[in-house]
């Protein structure tokens, strides 16, 4: 039996090849490497395709949230609410621009909880960062409810969600910003590390356009010390071309995954949409105290898969050195004992798909008849 990776971005390249050498052309001969037309054509093209009014690009996705930040004038003394289940980037973008780290539970579908969260507001808090884990969107009417109460800035972590819908708007709509990673192992990727910003708001994409090219103005005089976090003229011209196929995409991980989760479902803790999302499935997680057994039957049956995440923010270490410690969020302490991510990608056929479905089952299956037989 053939193998299943987890991912596999070699088959999308050779999808896209003969496109892709193309555009490499493209911008080759026109000698415009850095902010040039094409980073400008993505930004307006992204802007709409989330439905936001500006697009910014930049170096990644955690200097997304970085520069945001540091656009607002968030820093020392300042502290800002990250959910515990994430990505290591959501908590050090924070640190980095001289916030302090003030983590919040999340909830069953693994994205924050609104109500933990609002038990952590002070006085200090200047903003929060729902995270929409997984591609599905965070409780975004309640998170910016309590935005309003407390004057807080909202920057969503779109990192995951590129495409998923909320009450049917897009993420990248929803907050006061939001940060998109271009990452290789994000739905919609570039051939190295990218992001992007998206906003409603003029003046504030107008600054970050500043903070990304060492604070300049123009040519010769800056408003600012500033960074360099650009985006490349080719990092921009490959996500322009990909951006036309990512429905299509997403369609695709939301096929995989209403297929396992009918499959699955009996045996599994599987993800479900709820009537007013549509989350894209960039990760699809399952949850079972058999996790590890599991994951060993898999690897076995040379079907790979992963933890996201297996250590949660605040038992990292800087956290640990901040105070925090085991038994802080029980929510988030549990799922990380719980969830098993299963291969979702555009390219996974379907009798892969199905083999993969056929040994989860299998597992548990084989388990039933063992103790039936005993
Ligand atoms: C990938 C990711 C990031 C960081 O993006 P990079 O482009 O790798 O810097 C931040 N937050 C979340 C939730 C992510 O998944």
């Amino acid at each position: 039996m053939s193998k299943i990776p987890f991912v596999n971005l070699g088959l999308q390249y050779e999808a896209l090849r003969s496109e892709i050498l193309d555009v490499v052309d493209r911008v080759g001969y026109s000698g415009q490497f850095v902010l040039s037309e094409e980073v400008d054509k993505f930004e307006e093209n992204f802007a709409r395709f989330c439905g936001a009014e500006h697009a910014i690009g930049v170096g990644s996705g955690a200097d997304a949230l970085v520069l945001t930040f540091m656009a607002n004038g968030i820093g020392s003394g300042d502290e800002v609410i990250v959910p515990a289940n994430s990505f290591v980037a959501s908590a050090g973008a924070v640190h980095t621009c001289g916030a302090r780290v003030v983590f919040a539970d999340v909830a069953r579908d693994l994205n924050i909880d609104p109500f933990d969260l609002e038990q952590r507001v002070t006085t200090r808090t200047r903003a929060i960062m729902p995270v929409h884990l997984t591609g599905r969107p965070a409780a975004m009417n309640e998170i910016l409810v309590i935005a309003k109460k407390h004057n807080l800035f909202v920057l969503e972590d779109a990192a995951q969600s590129a495409g998923a819908t909320y009450h049917g708007h897009r993420t990248g709509s929803l907050g006061d910003a939001a940060a998109f990673s271009l990452h290789p192992l994000k739905n919609l990727h570039v051939m190295g590390d990218g992001g992007v910003i998206t906003t409603q708001n003029a003046e504030l994409a107008q600054r970050l356009r500043q903070w990304r090219n060492h604070g300049l103005k123009n040519r010769d005089e800056c408003a600012f010390w500033g960074r360099n976090s650009r985006l490349d003229s080719l990092q921009a011209a490959i996500a322009n071309l990909k951006l036309k196929y990512l429905e299509q995409w997403n369609a695709r991980f939301r096929k995989i995954a209403s297929y396992y989760s009918e499959r699955l479902g009996e045996f599994v803790g599987v993800p479900m949409d709820r009537s007013h999302e549509q989350s894209i499935y960039h990760r699809y997680i399952i949850t079972t105290p058999q996790r590890d057994e599991l994951m060993r039957f898999l690897a076995e049956s040379g079907i790979e898969s992963k933890i996201h995440y297996p250590v949660p923010l605040h038992l990292q270490e800087p956290s640990l050195a901040a105070g925090y410690r085991p038994g802080d969020f029980p929510m988030t302490e549990e799922m990380a004992t719980l969830i098993l991510s299963l291969p979702i990608y555009a390219e996974l056929q379907d009798n892969q798909v199905e083999r993969v479905a056929s040994e989860v089952r299998r597992f548990f299956i084989g388990q039933a008849s063992t103790l039936g037989s005993s």
